[in-house]
């Protein structure tokens, strides 16, 4: 990174960074801000990075997930709020109550913005309210106030009455639903009705701290380096998206597109991952969506993309449902995954998940899992409380997803996420393919041996926000060697979560080829600070090593950084890959040459050069020696 003589200066004076972190104690029932330097944000750049130095600054031996010193960190990156496209991103980054290890979730929308607005970069909530409570931030008031009135309310609902209570249309408000008062280990935090920090629990975070939810107000302006040059730049990046042929396309269907995409490729999930391809694909694909029930679109902040489909069920058992999604990985969960051919049950699933504040893509693969065990005759009508469950049987699907969210019965055991069910029926551990706790997204890992690598060493567990380089994979096919393909999963595990510090959404890079070059000189023009992309990426590695350090410390060895059992074992059955598994001995030796290139030694440590120059040496070292 190139600093010129004031840059370190530049920093103090706040360009791009606001220098604030505002800590709320729910315990103490207070509040402080706290000023950083120059060389914290430096370092960590924003968003996830703030959150994982600040989630490790707070662990403590035999630390859990629910506990109150659990703190969550809720922090916005350094582009979020600006003239930027899709710069509205946040990250949420506790220690996960589905995994036990480091976790982020990232929400789209407004709220990152708002905080920023607000005058912070980062909230960092710890401690656990008294009384059931919503913190309300307005610009510097900062209160923790009664929220019996909103206990059990779903999640629009909550956020409706916000706004009306506290008379402004205008402000964010981010909440859970009943699930996430119930603890639900894959509960999600809503925001802006289908906006959600959704995966590894953070809803159960915010329920464990009796908090129902956060409602922002944020009036300040942000501060930038040279706005000439940042309006410049980024009025070349719309042109640039706008222009692109793909474009339209890419507005009417969003991420429904990849259905078809994935099913011709053979990597669909379906039926609980045990095929990789969907007969009846052509009935929940992307066309069916814009065709039948789409009735307009929707974007997070500054984004020409409005990837959001707005859905309307016209007819049927589930007419008058309006949601907004689902995209690809929650109609793939919802349906393929559980035999589901109906689009009107999927829009009808995904709308329960948003309001009962559960993750799409755990609810359908726990759901599956217990449709495979019982079909498999490894659980009696009596496990699954009297439900006859069967492929495709939407009814039963929509009350198992209520059951989950109340955990009434099975869907208590559900709610525990893979190591719950685990627990309750070890029997089905073969069946559920999850990676350090986390169940799969929804691309099979069986077809390229990338994607697998990525599940299995992915630092939140098997999703594939971290690193998707399966297209890439079959693109090139056997014309890679070993170390290139490894290569491929580094670089996504770095291009992908810097996003994620800069607080701007992926897919412009990811389904329109966005130059990620830009994304460099946008932090410069922000920030006075010259940097190349390179530059970037090189502190999204160390950021890298600090999760990893963080994983570490909770328990994670080498035994852990496999992708799931089945993967090796269970062959695909139809479809373009019928009859491929993944070959254990491959694995291994990619494993090791993947610890070798990350610079870890052979169990997956990071050197004490790594460590120390991402600042966890002290945790590693009092923790592990
Ligand atoms: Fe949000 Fe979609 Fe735009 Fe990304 S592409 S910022 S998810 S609307």
């Amino acid at each position: 990174m190139l600093m010129g003589n004031d840059d370190a200066a530049m920093i103090k004076m706040k360009w791009g960074h606001l220098g604030k972190i505002l800590h709320i104690d729910l315990s103490a029932g207070n509040s402080r801000v706290e000023e950083y330097d120059a060389d914290f944000a430096l370092k960590y750049i924003g968003g996830r990075g703030f959150g994982a130095k600040i989630v490790m600054d707070n662990l403590k031996k035999g630390i859990k997930p629910l506990d109150p010193e659990n703190v969550i960190v809720i922090a916005p990156g350094v582009l979020s709020g600006l003239y930027l496209p899709s710069s509205g991103k946040t990250a949420f980054v506790p220690i996960s109550p589905l995994t036990g290890i480091y976790a982020d979730s990232n929400m789209g929308g407004m709220l990152g913005v708002e905080i920023r607005q607000a005058g912070y970069d980062a909230l960092v909530i710890c401690g656990r309210a008294k009384e059931f409570s919503y913190i309300w931030i307005d610009d510097d008031i900062v209160e923790i106030r009664d929220a019996s009135k909103y206990r059990g309310k779903k999640s629009t609902e909550t956020e409706r009455e916000l706004k009306e209570d506290l008379r402004d249309e205008g402000i964010k408000v981010a909440t859970i639903g009943p699930a996430g008062e119930n603890l639900v280990k894959f509960a999600c935090v809503n925001s802006e009705w289908s906006r959600n920090a959704g995966r590894t629990g953070m809803g159960a975070i915010f329920g464990s701290k009796n908090i129902k939810a956060i409602a922002v107000r944020g009036t300040k302006d942000l501060p930038v380096y040279d706005m000439n040059k940042l309006v410049e730049l980024s009025d070349k990046a719309y042109k640039t998206l706008q222009d692109h042929p793909m474009m339209k396309f890419w507005q009417e269907e969003g991420l429904m597109s990849v259905i078809d995409y994935a099913n011709k490729l053979g990597i669909i999930p379906t039926r609980n991952f045990s095929d990789a391809h969907f007969e009846d694909a052509d009935m929940i694909n992307g066309e069916v969506m814009t065709s039948r029930y789409k009735i307009g679109d929707s974007a997070c902040y500054s984004c020409p993309m409005a990837c959001g489909n707005i859905c309307l069920v016209k007819s049927g058992a589930y007419a008058g449902t309006v949601t907004e999604g689902p995209e690809y990985e929650s109609a793939a969960m919802l349906g393929s995954n559980v035999g589901i051919n109906n689009f009107s049950a999927i829009l009808r699933g995904n709308y329960l998940c948003d309001e009962l504040g559960i993750d799409t893509i755990t609810s359908g693969s726990m759901i599956a899992t217990i449709i495979d065990g019982y079909e498999r005759g490894l659980l009696t009508l009596e496990d699954v409380d009297g439900i006859a469950l069967s492929w495709g049987d939407d009814s039963s699907i929509m009350h198992l997803l209520e059951k989950i969210a109340s955990r009434d019965g099975i869907g208590d055991v559900l709610a525990g996420g893979p190591y719950g069910v685990i627990r309750k029926f070890p029997q089905l551990e073969p069946i559920i393919s999850h990676v350090k706790g986390m169940d799969q997204s929804a691309y099979d890992a069986r077809v390229g041996v990338t994607m697998a690598l990525a599940y299995a060493t992915s630092d939140i567990g098997a999703h594939h926000a971290r690193a998707w380089p399966i297209a890439k994979e079959l693109e090139v096919g056997a014309d890679w060697t070993l170390e290139e393909k490894v290569d491929l999963v580094i670089y996504h595990q770095t291009i992908r979560p810097l996003f994620d510090m800069l607080g701007v959404c992926r897919l412009p890079w990811i389904e329109l080829g966005f130059d990620e070059n830009a994304y460099a000189e946008f932090y410069s023009a922000a920030t006075g600070v010259r940097v190349t992309l390179d530059d970037l990426l090189e502190k999204s590695r160390s950021v890298f090593n600090l999760t990893r350090a963080i994983n570490l410390y909770m328990g994670v060895e080498r035994a852990d950084d496999y992708p799931p059992e089945r993967t090796f074992n269970d062959p695909i059955k139809t479809g373009p890959h019928v009859g491929e598994h993944l070959d254990r001995d491959l694995f291994d030796h990619m494993l090791n040459i993947y610890y070798e290139r990350r610079g870890w030694d052979e169990n997956g440590r990071p050197s004490d050069e790594q460590l120390r120059e991402c600042g966890a040496l002290g945790l590693f070292k009092s923790q592990l020696d």
